[in-house]
Formats: C-alpha cells, sequence, structure tokens
C-alpha cells in the first residue's frame, strides 16, 4: 500500500505549489495553458527544480480528463472599512477623504503594425487609444506613483437624508497610508468587428488554468492566445504580480454596449435582419460562452456598468430611443453580467445638454432606471453629488493618444508622456508645446 500514499503526497504537493500562485507555472499532469507566442513558451513546462523527485516508478496516474482546474481563492475586501486595529499584513491603514482619480481605457492595440497601418481608421486609433506597450507603462508608473485601485462602487453610496429621501454619499475609504485611491474604468469592452482587423484581440477566453485570456490573430493571420495582448488580463497579471497595486482586490469596471456583443461574443439581436431560429440559436450560444468569463471576471475584482446598448448620444432629447436602448441593454446585457448603478455616457455626451448642474428629463429616466453613478469624462476626476436627484455624477481622464500628445502636463502626476508613448509606430501627428518644457 506504500504506491497510494506516496502519490497521494506528490498530487497534494503539487496541489500546494499550484494553490500558492506558483508564477503560472502548472503542475507536470495539468493540461496545458492555451498556446503561447510571446516567448513564454517555456513556462508551461514544469521546472524539474520544483517538483518532488518522485520514484520513477511512482509517478502521479494522469489526471481524470474532465478535472476542472481549481482557481486561486481571490480576497475582495472593503474599503470603506477600516482593518481591525487600523493595519492588514503589517501594513497601515489612514482614512482618506480626498479625490479618486479616475482614469479609463479603451482595448489596447496589441498589433500597432495592424492599426496605424494608414487606414481610414488610423487616426481615431491613435486619438483614442493607447498600445499594449504603452498601456504596460502607464501601469508601471502609476504603481511607482503609489496610486492603487478601488472599485468604483466603493467610492460612493446611497443613504436616507435626513428628509427621509435617499442620496449619494461619499464614502471615507480606508487605505494604506501614503497611497492613492483610483478608479480604472475601460469603455466598450465589446471588441466590435472594427477592432478585429485593427490590431486588437477578437474576445476573452478561459485558458486552461481557469484565468482569462484573450484570443486573436496576429498580423499573420496565426491563432494568439495570450495574457499579455488585452488590457484584462495584462491588469490580472500586474495584480498577480503586484498585490499591493489592488488591495482590495478591485480591477476596472468595464463599460459594455450591446449592439455588437459583449466580451467578443455576439450576444445582440440586431434589428437590422430579419430574425431566424438560426440566428437566434447562435445567439442563445454565445449567451452560454460568454458566462463563465464573466463569472470568472466577476470572482476576480471586475465590475460592469452600462455604456447603452447602441453607443447612443444620451443628449439628443430623444426620450422614446432612450428608453428603447435603456430596455435593451438590461435585456441583452443586464440580463448576463447582472444589475449594476453605473453608466457611462458615449462620446462623454451629458444628458439634456451640457449644464450638468440641471436634471433633465432624460437623467430622470435613467435614474428611476437603477442608474446613480454618471460618469462623463473631462479634464480632471471632478465629481459631485447632485441635491435634488440621487444621483452623482463624475469625470473621468483618459490616456490616450489625444492626451499623450496634447495633455503631457495634466497627466504628469500620473506618467510622463514622454516615457510612455510609442512615437516610432504611431502616425506623425504632432506634440504640444509642454513637451519642450
Ligand atoms: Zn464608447
Amino acid at each position: 500500500m506504500k504506491k497510494p500514499i506516496s502519490l497521494l503526497l506528490v498530487l497534494c504537493m503539487l496541489l500546494a505549489l499550484a494553490a500558492c500562485g506558483g508564477q503560472e507555472r502548472t503542475a507536470p499532469d495539468a493540461p496545458n495553458p492555451p498556446a503561447q507566442t510571446e516567448g513564454t513558451a517555456d513556462s508551461s513546462a514544469p521546472d524539474p527544480a520544483d517538483a518532488p523527485e518522485p520514484d520513477p516508478a511512482d509517478s502521479p496516474a494522469p489526471a481524470p480528463e474532465e478535472e476542472p482546474p481549481v482557481p486561486a481563492e481571490y480576497l475582495i475586501l472593503d474599503p470603506t472599512v477600516m482593518p481591525e486595529g487600523g493595519q492588514r499584513d503589517g501594513v497601515t491603514y489612514a482614512a482618506y477623504d480626498g479625490v479618486v482619480e479616475h482614469l479609463f481605457f479603451h482595448p489596447v492595440i496589441a498589433y500597432p503594425e495592424l492599426a496605424f497601418d494608414g487606414d481610414a481608421q488610423a487616426n481615431g486609433l491613435d486619438d483614442f487609444m493607447v498600445t499594449v506597450n504603452e498601456f504596460n507603462k502607464i501601469l508601471d508608473s502609476l504603481y511607482e506613483k503609489d496610486y492603487i485601485l478601488v472599485d468604483i462602487g466603493d467610492v460612493w453610496s446611497e443613504t436616507t437624508g435626513e428628509d427621509g429621501t435617499p442620496k449619494m454619499v461619499r464614502n471615507t475609504l480606508y487605505i494604506p497610508e501614503g497611497k492613492t485611491p483610483m478608479v480604472f474604468s475601460y469603455d466598450d469592452t465589446n471588441y466590435y468587428p472594427y477592432m478585429l482587423e485593427n490590431g486588437f484581440a477578437h474576445k476573452l477566453v478561459l485558458g486552461e488554468d481557469g484565468k482569462v485570456w484573450s484570443w486573436g490573430l496576429d498580423p499573420q493571420g496565426q491563432e494568439v492566445t495570450s495574457r499579455d495582448l488585452d488590457a484584462i488580463p495584462i491588469l490580472d497579471k500586474f495584480v498577480e504580480e503586484h498585490p499591493d497595486f489592488s488591495p482590495f482586490g478591485a480591477k476596472a469596471c468595464l463599460s459594455l454596449t450591446g449592439y455588437e456583443g459583449i466580451l467578443g461574443y455576439r450576444t445582440q439581436t440586431d434589428g437590422a435582419v430579419e430574425w431566424t431560429e438560426a440566428l437566434e440559436a447562435n445567439r442563445q450560444r454565445e449567451r452560454e460562452a460568454v458566462k463563465p468569463i464573466i463569472e470568472e471576471l466577476r470572482r476576480t475584482g471586475w465590475t460592469f456598468g452600462s455604456h447603452t446598448w447602441g453607443h447612443i448620444r444620451l443628449g439628443s432629447g430623444n426620450m422614446a430611443k432612450i428608453q428603447a436602448d435603456t430596455q435593451k441593454w438590461f435585456d441583452e446585457v443586464g440580463s448576463l453580467v447582472g444589475e449594476t448603478d453605473i453608466l457611462f455616457y458615449p462620446h462623454g455626451e451629458r444628458p439634456d445638454g451640457g449644464d450638468w448642474k440641471q436634471t433633465g428629463e432624460a437623467f430622470k429616466y435613467l435614474q428611476s432606471q437603477g442608474f446613480r453613478v454618471f460618469c462623463s469624462v473631462g479634464v480632471e476626476s471632478f465629481s459631485f453629488i447632485k441635491k435634488d436627484i440621487c444621483a452623482v455624477i463624475c469625470d473621468r481622464l483618459h490616456p490616450d493618444g489625444k492626451t499623450l500628445r496634447w495633455s503631457r502636463n495634466r497627466y504628469l502626476r500620473f506618467y510622463d508622456a514622454k516615457d510612455i508613448m510609442d512615437l516610432d509606430i504611431r502616425p506623425d501627428l504632432g506634440l504640444g508645446e509642454d513637451w519642450n518644457s
């Protein structure tokens, strides 16, 4: 009976190695992670030095084929609660009531040679996107400058005012001393068809390690599954390697439209074509396929907000359109990602015109549908709790080609565009005067 015991021991040790994160290494008999093309082909091979040295005769039997990967526990903590004794893991926490910075990104460009190829979209991509390389450097800089991530859902809460009506309040955050809290949001993480020809990941998938990877095609048309080519797995990996960048486990809030599906899955109905049983069956398959990815994202600190179903202009005053669109978002996106009280304005366009002090018809309607945090785009991480209605409005900053070129000074507290920008591969569209200082 010696053999089963040693086999068990070996398995336990391997499990323990896998459970502590083990630097991505897979146990010898675990399934291979997805194909890797990023020069990390070796990392899937077990390092003999890390494995116990079993007698060859005692080699563990192959794992049963259906065994699902065991995800490492992922802790999500509440930043509105001071840790007992004011400390956690030897780190001192302090109350924070200052500005919570808010940066938003679009999907990042995996292959700049496809994005900046001089076609009709190249300049728009230059305006609104950053490359993988730039995104990595931005993360490094934010980390060096002692920013930490918090979830947007923890910054404000709904409460009842003295007059008995609901209102929003800003929460005190308890954060590691010396750090500055920051919210991330990612807009349009839908992987629109136009992005697919322009050097972006095509969709999110689950790797055989149970983690979120991106899937796409390289410029030669070869399939690539990677954790280094999309802002979602890149941030997951960054937090694995720098857990103190996200002491509460927060990642980003994903701002989703619905008209071309979500996360690379075509979960939408399409009013433009005659809807058939076959189309509906395909849509239902896509809905089923995206569910485990949503679940894994939620489990690991990602949250979701609405970016309207059709990326519509909320300043249009067309109430019938706004109402139909909102219902469609609930039906096709909310039904998958769950309830949210966060709305990200498409084009940054405020409802009812630009006067944020007013509360117009469209704003009231959207608030009545459960939205409480209304995010626009601006020149600072401005926020304002509305007095006449239970809602908060906030602006986000936007690291992208536009601000890298033209707003270097404004973003210096986060990073220096001079250190970030891939000038060699972007089109030559000029640089702001503050690049000379
Ligand atoms: Zn958008």
